[in-house]
């Protein structure tokens, strides 16, 4: 596995030119976004689980994440899969993905900071669950979310294909508008009015200041 993702990150690099300079930027973003959610994804292995919700519509709109996000990118860049729905843009135009990105990553590493032991990739509650108010979440109440729509809302700067560009944005919209409201009431169940305290002075995807 190690291997073919080398040899398609290699892949990429070497068609740079013929896809753009913003292709090398958007697998610098896919490589970080691994990078910092790796620590996490291995310590939080070892999470007692108490109680799951969605689970198996959730695994397939996950899936179409990591398809449009990840998968369709990175073979569209390394193979040309799509190339006849490339589009021509100017030469600058991946200073405006890379100006999304930079606040997104940030955000990224934050929530991941932030959530600690409490992060999960599927909606759930742990043994010890504690509801987080301090941090980024002081004034967001799903900053994780915020920081995937500005990444993949800059991949279409980055990667010059409506459709390696945009499948992250469309498969990422689907999983936000069906998994929030089951995770805000799955929070509200079980943190109760302290919860609904915590959504009065937070903002969903914009920090909320002044209460
Ligand atoms: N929606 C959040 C977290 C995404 S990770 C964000 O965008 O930043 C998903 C898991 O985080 C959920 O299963 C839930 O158990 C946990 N979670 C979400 N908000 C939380 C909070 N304020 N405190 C503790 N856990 C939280």
């Amino acid at each position: 596995m190690m291997i073919i993702f080398v040899g398609l990150c290699g892949l990429v690099v070497w068609r740079w030119k013929l896809n753009g300079w913003g292709s090398v930027i958007w697998l610098g973003s896919a490589i970080v976004m691994m990078v910092i959610r790796s620590p996490h994804a291995t310590k939080n292995k070892e999470n007692k689980i108490s109680e799951q919700f969605a689970v198996s519509i959730e695994r397939v709109l996950l899936g179409l994440v990591s398809l449009g996000g990840t998968v369709i990118p990175m073979l569209h860049l390394a193979f040309g899969i799509f190339s006849f729905a490339d589009y021509s843009a100017p030469i600058w135009l991946p200073v405006i993905g890379a100006a999304l990105l930079l606040p997104g990553l940030h955000l990224f590493w934050r929530s991941h900071a932030d959530l600690g032991r409490n992060w999960s990739v599927t909606t759930e509650i742990r043994e010890d669950h504690t509801l987080i108010t301090d941090g980024i979440y002081a004034r967001i109440r799903h900053p994780m979310y915020s920081a995937i729509w500005l990444i993949f809302f800059a991949y279409p700067f980055l990667i010059q294909n409506w459709i390696a560009g945009t499948a992250g944005l469309v498969s990422f919209a689907i999983l936000y508008f069906v998994r929030v409201p089951i995770e805000e009431g799955m929070m509200r169940q079980q943190f109760g009015a302290a919860y609904d305290d915590y959504v009065g002075r937070t903002g969903r995807l914009w920090p909320r200041f002044g209460q």
